[in-house]
């Protein structure tokens, strides 16, 4: 079988082409950093625009890459939600259109689920259940994951995701935009010797919190090398990420610790998670990195895993800026889901 995967819930357009025997035969990606990196951030309206502009012909050039046209392609994987509503609606609406015109299935897949299955695109052994790290511009959560549509939450962020953290720590050092991979270039240049707190850190609650480290990292500038601050604020965050993840081992029974989400392509992060997991005699499985940051192949490959569970979705289905992957889910102090 043969998934078309659509992206566009950020400010990555992507189209890719992946096989329901994990060969990536195509992924098209198109950052729009430039457009808004002037903002500091991305601006909801700016990335629409882009999506719509940018979307079909990466899908043009993702099915001229693996040598297919459309009628050759089983099923049609667009994310539905969640993210930037307008962004969403670009990506499902073409997606729609595309399973209409050639007649195939549409999936619609949640960005969330697209992250949390790419480890098994990567990694052929990966079996169910295994504990999930997820950690992204907008989610940082501990996720049970039972089986294809099959999630149970653990724990989330009372506060900031990491990534958010990543780039407001990013903006507060004039580092630029995007965020993550800056911190970490100017963490390997620094020492960490800024003292930072440790939010959360163990509490007998199993969620994360990253606002408390923002705002110490908001005072220290100035007073301390960018380098340094960067060391020690990409050192805190892993501190918190170790220790909320050790609390969430125990007691769980699962065949793997595994990291996803942009925050699991930074090397502190993935490192400190093949100790933990090793320590607990636990396999450690992390995408590549090119499969940890927004791409269409982790949506390709949801839509596959879903197609072959045999979920498919009607043409009506509706784009959704919020979705939790795991609907019984306790809202957290308000906080994202
Ligand atoms: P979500 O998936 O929660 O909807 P998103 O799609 O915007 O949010 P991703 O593309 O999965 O998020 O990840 C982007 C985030 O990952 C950004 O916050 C970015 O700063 C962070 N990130 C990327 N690379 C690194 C890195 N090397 N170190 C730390 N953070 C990183
Ligand atoms: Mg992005
Ligand atoms: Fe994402």
């Amino acid at each position: 079988r043969i998934i078309l995967g659509l992206e566009s819930s950020c400010d990555e357009t992507a189209a890719a082409l992946v096989t329901s025997d994990r060969q990536v035969l195509s992924h098209r990606l198109l950052g729009q950093e430039a457009a808004h990196a002037p903002f500091g951030g991305v601006v909801p309206e700016i990335a629409a625009r882009a999506h719509v502009e940018a979307l079909e012909p990466l899908v043009r050039a993702a099915l001229a890459d693996a040598g297919l046209r459309l009628d050759q392609v089983d099923a049609i994987a667009a994310t539905a939600g969640p993210g930037l509503i307008g962004g969403v609606m670009v990506g499902l609406v073409t997606g729609k259109a595309l399973a209409h015109a050639a007649g195939k299935p549409l999936i619609a897949v949640n960005h969330l689920e697209g992250h949390a299955l790419s480890p098994r695109l990567s990694d052929p052994d990966l079996a169910f259940p295994y504990l999930l790290l997820l950690v992204s511009g907008g989610h940082c959560q501990l996720l049970l994951v039972k089986g294809v549509a099959r999630y149970s939450r653990l724990a989330t962020t009372i506060d900031d995701a990491a990534g958010e953290a990543f780039d407001k720590t990013a903006k507060l050092l004039g580092l630029g935009f995007p965020g993550g991979p800056m911190v970490e270039k100017a963490a390997a240049l620094g020492r960490p010797v800024v003292p930072l707190p440790r939010p959360l850190k163990g509490s007998a609650e199993p969620h994360f919190s990253f606002a408390g480290l923002k705002s110490a990292v908001a005072r220290a500038v100035g007073q301390h090398a960018p380098e340094d601050i960067a060391a020690s604020f990409q050192a805190a965050v892993v501190d918190c990420l170790i220790d909320r993840t050790r609390r969430g081992i125990a007691g769980i029974d699962a065949t793997a610790l595994v990291v996803a989400g942009g925050v699991a392509a930074n090397t502190a992060v993935r490192g400190a998670l093949q100790a933990l997991a090793t320590a607990n005699g636990l396999r450690f499985v992390a995408p590549p990195l090119w499969l940890c940051t927004d791409n269409a192949a982790m949506i390709a490959w949801a839509g596959a895993e879903r197609f072959a569970a045999g979920l498919t979705d009607p043409l009506d289905t509706p784009a959704r800026a919020r979705w939790p992957l795991d609907p019984d889910a306790e809202a957290v102090r308000g906080a994202g889901v």
